[in-house]
């Protein structure tokens, strides 16, 4: 790979979206010397507080995209529901990465679904309902349960809705506004895991391995890495995100999220073009954070190593914590393998990802025990 393609730290990068995504990108490429403008319709956001510059406009205001993109030498994002006009505006002058055709896959969850299933990757059956016709016949066809999802703009299982007849599956279909959906049959599953991968500009390929995930009330809970599972599965996992990297032909990263089924099949449910909240782990536990990563592939420099220096465990730190008031974080950092990590969000909301914590230990296992210790160290 030539260095003369390469964005080189001093350079200003733009992430469209302001979250905790944002923010742990930001504080990688500051450490690197970079600078970074941000860009969001808030204020005072996650990623505004660490960042060089936090602009406040709507992803639909194109001048003002276009003003952000004319003082920076890439862009890249942290979530994916960005509209497509704007990053078509931002790409008229800076290369944006992953690019908007990636983009413009994942954050459709019928194109996604179809975009795996034409390229032979397994998913679990799911038909489009882009109206009630289609609905009863993909409830008919595919039989209950089922899980009705939304096409755009679902994550932690919002948009989302597990029917057991078809009177349940119209009901949520109206509720949801008859928006398009995708039905899908529910998956009987041992274990959820991801694979976190990263595509150079060169096609250079990285990956953390298999990480595991457990979720509550669906949104994740705690990741462990590495995953418990036999190698051969983990290997059939990380050969399709390799697969995966090159078929969308994206530059920095991707989450792939997988149920183990319980005659240990892989299935892929969902894709994220971005840092994701089970490879924060990344942070504390190996050589090169998936942020740092998401940088390097951006800037077109070499990919870092992935190794990790031990195993680990993440625990997320959601809104309900504070419900009795501010968590006692001295009890938490008592323990000496926890890592603290809080995202700047003033307001704790049941269900808001407001931080996490990261133990690392000789073993997943001894990890987990101490990652849920110093959880419930938090609670008053
Ligand atoms: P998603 O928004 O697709 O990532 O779904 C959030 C969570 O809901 C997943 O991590 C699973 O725990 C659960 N879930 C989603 N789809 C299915 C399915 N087809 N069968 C069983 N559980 C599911």
């Amino acid at each position: 790979m030539s260095n003369l393609s390469a964005i080189l730290p001093g350079a200003v990068i733009g992430v469209l979206g302001s979250g905790q995504l944002g923010r742990m990108f930001a504080i990688a490429a500051r450490q690197m010397g970079y600078r970074v403008h941000t860009y969001s319709p808030e204020t005072d956001t996650p990623t505004g507080q660490v960042a060089d510059v936090e602009i406040a406009a709507s992803y639909q205001d194109l001048d003002a995209v276009r003003k952000f993109a004319q003082k920076v030498a890439a862009v890249t994002f942290e979530f994916e529901n960005v509209p497509a006009a704007c990053v078509e505006a931002a790409a008229q002058f800076a290369p944006v990465r992953p690019s908007g055709a990636v983009l413009h896959v994942t954050q459709h969850r019928a194109r996604e679904k179809s975009f795996l299933a034409e390229n032979g990757f397994p998913t679990a059956k799911f038909l489009p309902a882009r109206n009630l016709t289609e609905l009863r016949a993909a409830v008919e066809t595919l039989g209950c349960p089922a899980v009705l999802k939304t096409a755009r703009s679902g994550y932690d299982g919002k948009g989302q809705a597990k029917v057991n007849n078809l009177h349940d599956a119209e009901a949520a279909f109206c509720a949801a506004g008859e928006q398009e959906m995708i039905v899908e049959t529910v998956v009987d599953f041992e274990k959820e895991f991801s694979v976190v991968a990263a595509r150079g500009l060169d096609g250079s390929f990285a990956h953390w391995g298999v990480i595991e995930n457990r979720h509550r009330h669906h949104i994740l809970d705690l990741s462990l890495a590495p995953a418990r599972m036999p190698k051969k599965v983990a290997a059939n996992a990380v050969e399709i995100a390799r697969l995966l990297v090159v078929k969308l032909d994206l530059v920095g990263v991707l989450c792939i999220e997988f149920f183990l089924t319980r005659n240990y099949e892989i299935l892929v449910n969902e894709l994220a073009p971005r840092p994701h909240n089970s490879g924060h782990l990344t942070i504390n536990a190996s050589h090169t954070s998936q942020f740092e990563q998401q940088l390097r592939a951006v800037c077109g420099l070499p990919l870092g190593s992935t190794e990790y220096y031990s195993a680990s465990a993440m625990a997320n730190l959601l809104g309900d914590l504070w419900q009795d008031g501010e968590p006692d974080w001295a009890r938490a950092c008592d323990l000496p393998d926890v890592k603290l990590h809080l995202y700047g969000k003033v307001e704790p909301r049941p269900g808001r990802k407001m931080g996490h914590l990261t133990a690392l230990a000789l073993t997943a296992d001894e990890a987990e025990r101490q990652v849920i210790e110093a959880r419930q160290r938090l609670a008053r």
